[in-house]
C-alpha cells in the first residue's frame, strides 16, 4: 500500500536534494516538485534554502523548515525520524550541491533504513564535477579527495598517500590556503598539470590550468577569491612507481637485510620480487654496504 503525504502527495521517504552551487537556475524541476510537495523540509543553511524557494515561487505554507547540520545532528535526527514515522515525506538539501559531498547528510541514512522508507535522491549540481568537465585534465578516472587538512604537515601526508593513485586528483580549497596548498602538491606530487576552478556558475567564474608551479605563483601574486576546486593532473605513473620503489627499498634497508627488505618491498608493492631483490643489492653497493 503506498501512504500519501499530508501535502503534496509525495511517496513516504527521506529525499535528498542537490542544490546550485552558484547559479540559481541550476536546480532540476524533480528538486524544485520535492521542495513544493514534501511535508517536511530540513537544509543545512534554512536561511539559503528559504531563499532559494523564494527564487523559484515555491511557498513554505505551514511545513516546517528545520536546521541540520554537524553542530546539531545528535539532537535533530530523533525528530525528523519522527516524521518518517509518521509516513511522511522529509527532503533534505545542504547549503549548496550535493548533501555529503564535504557536507552533511551521511548520518540521515540510517534514519530511513530503520523506518522503512525508501531513501531518494534528486541528483543535481556538484562542484566536483562540474570542475571536471571543464579543467581539460581527463576524466576517465578521478579521485575526489574533499579538503585536505589545514597545516602543512598534515597536507603533506595526506598528498603522499595519493600521489600514485593513477588519476586526475580534485581537493575542495579554501582561498586563503590556495597558495600554500599548490605549493605543497608541488613538493609531493612533482610540477604536475594543474586546474584551479573559481566560483563556478557565478559571476566571476575562472578555470586557468598551467602546472602547479606557475598556478602557486599567479595566485601568490594575485590572491584567489571565492569558492575553489583545485584538479591535478596524475603523474608520469612509470616514474612514480619508480621513485616509489626506490624510497621504499631504501627505507626499508635501514632496519632489514637485502633479503628481508626484498620480501617486505615486493610483498607491499605487490611488485615482482626479484627487480626489488636487485635493486636492493644496488643500493646497497652503491651505499658501500657489504
Ligand atoms: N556539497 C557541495 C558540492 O556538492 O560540491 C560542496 C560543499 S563544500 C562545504 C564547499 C566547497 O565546495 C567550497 O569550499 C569549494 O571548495 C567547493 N565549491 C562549492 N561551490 C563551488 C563553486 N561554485 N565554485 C568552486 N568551488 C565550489
Amino acid at each position: 500500500m503506498t501512504i500519501e503525504g499530508k501535502n503534496g502527495g509525495l511517496t513516504p521517504g527521506l529525499y535528498l536534494l542537490a542544490t546550485p552551487i552558484g547559479n540559481a537556475r541550476d536546480i532540476t524541476l524533480r528538486a524544485l516538485d520535492i521542495l513544493r510537495d514534501a511535508d517536511v523540509l530540513a537544509a543545512e543553511d534554512t536561511r539559503s534554502l528559504r531563499r532559494l524557494m523564494e527564487i523559484h515561487g515555491i511557498a513554505l505554507r505551514d511545513r516546517p523548515l528545520l536546521a541540520y547540520h554537524d553542530h546539531n545532528g545528535a539532537k535533530m535526527r530523533p525528530r525528523l525520524q519522527g516524521f518518517l514515522e509518521q509516513g511522511m515525506s522529509l527532503a533534505y538539501a545542504s547549503e549548496a550541491g550535493t548533501p555529503m559531498i564535504s557536507d552533511p547528510g551521511f548520518d540521515l541514512l540510517p534514519l530511513a533504513q530503520e523506518v522503512g522508507v525508501p531513501l531518494i535522491s534528486a541528483p543535481g549540481p556538484s562542484a566536483v564535477v562540474t570542475a571536471l568537465t571543464l579543467s581539460g585534465l581527463p576524466t576517465d578516472r578521478f579521485l575526489f579527495a574533499g579538503f585536505l587538512p589545514n597545516t602543512s604537515g598534515a597536507r603533506k601526508k595526506a598528498l603522499q598517500e595519493v600521489s600514485t593513485v593513477p588519476a586526475t586528483l580534485v581537493f575542495y580549497e579554501s582561498p586563503k590556503r590556495l597558495v600554500a596548498m599548490l605549493r605543497d602538491a608541488q613538493d609531493m606530487l612533482g610540477d604536475r598539470p594543474a586546474t584551479v576552478c573559481r566560483e563556478l556558475t557565478k559571476k566571476f567564474e575562472e578555470s586557468r590550468t598551467a602546472p602547479l608551479s606557475e598556478l602557486a605563483a599567479h595566485y601568490d601574486a594575485t590572491p584567489a577569491k571565492g569558492e575553489i576546486v583545485v584538479l591535478i593532473g596524475k603523474g608520469d605513473s612509470a616514474k612514480i612507481r619508480e621513485i616509489d620503489l626506490e624510497t621504499e627499498v631504501e627505507q626499508a634497508l635501514q632496519t632489514m637485510s637485502v633479503r628481508d627488505a626484498a620480501d617486505y618491498v615486493s610483498a607491499r608493492l605487490g611488485v615482482k620480487r626479484r627487480p626489488v631483490y636487485q635493486l636492493a643489492m644496488r643500493l646497497t653497493a652503491q651505499n658501500g654496504g657489504d
